[in-house]
């Protein structure tokens, strides 16, 4: 046999405190390894079976179309665009931030006559924005981030529900960062298509795009007149495959869809409302030791996510050096910033199994080293000594 002039795969050990993705539990790992069965095999129907009512579980849904669509968190917003949208139907979209503009894009290539409601990114839409727009275009579908990862702000949504509903419109939410992190209530606030991904507070590699449809979007889907745009989406074959048939439309990933099983179950065995807990308590210590060092956030007080955290990077603080070193010298990754925030602020995900008081600890103290050798004054010790107060009270 040929010696290969590969080195066997071996990819450093990071702590994953970026947009995502995240860090992943060894279960999740080892789940991937597992060995792959068909798609149509009764052990891999039951996987399935169960992932749909685990999912329901995660989003607080008792809707029957919930499943993981084979493709990362743009697939998820494309399988909903797509299915939800017929050439010429009028959708408004509500772009703060790179992820409400990306569903934009999604929203015209698949033929939607597209109104865009804009806020600064880093600000949210109050609901009289979304109550006029709605008025003045009578859309199918409004479009709208629930976590926008690209800013750190937190958008709420039962209030906009009620108003995209009263004028005869379907509400259409990007859960991506959102799920597993802070509640998700789609049957609650009456979400009429909700997608996420697998990557961010799920905590499993980036790979799948749970998904949920409800009863007006369902009617919605059987009311078209043509054909879903994109054939490999389309949830009326999809949901023939995941649903009581179990006709083949794709070859499933298997192997994804055990890790994301598992990753399922781990989020389960902590308890949605403890997971929820956990990611708030962790972001409250992290922000009292960032500003401990000085770093403010970009986002309000009161829109702030907790598993997004970003900050405006200090004047005379170069970011590519510091990402850099944090990278290198520490093995921690963290985001720089997206569209108009390139430069200006850093993203620091506290997402799933990344959100713990040891990554906090570290990441502040790994900080602490890369800001003063950027001669930024810092009293030694601070950020850790904040953070550590925080979960002391
Ligand atoms: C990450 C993300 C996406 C895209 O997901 P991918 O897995 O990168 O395809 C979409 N929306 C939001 C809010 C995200 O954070």
């Amino acid at each position: 046999m040929a010696q290969s002039p590969y080195a066997t795969l071996n990819p450093p050990r990071r702590i994953l405190m970026g947009p995502g993705p995240s860090d992943t539990h060894p279960r999740v790992l080892a789940a991937l390894g597992a060995p792959t069965v068909g798609h149509l095999d009764p052990y891999f129907l039951q996987v399935m079976t169960e992932t749909q009512v685990m999912l329901r579980q995660l989003f607080r849904t008792k809707n029957e179309l919930t499943l993981a669509v084979s493709g990362t968190g743009s697939a998820g917003m494309e399988a909903c665009v797509v299915n939800l949208i017929e050439p010429g139907d009028k959708m408004v979209v509500c772009v703060n931030g790179v992820f409400g503009g990306r569903m934009a894009d999604v929203a015209g290539r698949a033929g939607a006559q597209v109104t865009v409601v804009e806020q600064p990114f880093g600000e949210t839409f109050p609901p009289e924005q979304i109550a006029e727009v709605v008025a003045l275009v009578k859309p199918k579908v409004v479009g709208i981030v629930h976590a926008e990862t690209s800013t750190g702000a937190r958008q709420s949504l039962e209030e906009i529900s009620k108003i995209v509903h009263d004028a005869g419109a379907l509400l259409l939410v990007d859960a991506v960062t959102s799920l597993g992190g802070i509640p998700v209530e789609v049957d609650g606030w009456e979400l009429d298509a909700v997608y996420s991904g697998t990557q961010k507070c799920l905590s499993c590699p980036p790979g799948l795009a749970p998904v949920t449809f409800g009863p007006r979007a369902i009617a919605a889907i059987e009311k078209r007149k043509t054909k879903v745009a994109s054939w490999y989406l389309d949830m009326t074959m999809v949901r023939n495959y995941w649903g009581q048939d179990r006709a083949y439309h794709h070859t499933a990933p298997i192997n994804m869809n055990y890790g994301l099983r598992e990753a399922l179950v781990l989020v389960l065995e902590e308890g949605l409302e403890q997971r929820w807990a956990r990611h708030q308590k962790n972001h409250l210590a992290l922000k009292a030791g960032l500003k401990a060092l000085g770093l403010n956030y970009a986002v309000p007080e009161g829109k702030q996510l907790p598993m997004l955290n970003a900050v405006l990077i200090p004047a005379g603080v170069d970011d590519a050096k510091v990402r850099g070193m944090l990278l290198n010298e520490f093995g921690i990754e963290i985001g720089g910033g997206l569209g108009p925030m390139k430069g200006k602020t850093w993203r620091i995900g506290l997402m799933g199994e990344t959100s713990s008081p040891r990554n906090v600890l570290v990441l502040l103290a790994a900080l602490e080293r890369c800001l003063t050798s950027q001669g930024a004054k810092v009293t030694p010790g601070a950020g850790v000594a904040a953070a550590n107060a925080a979960y002391a009270g």
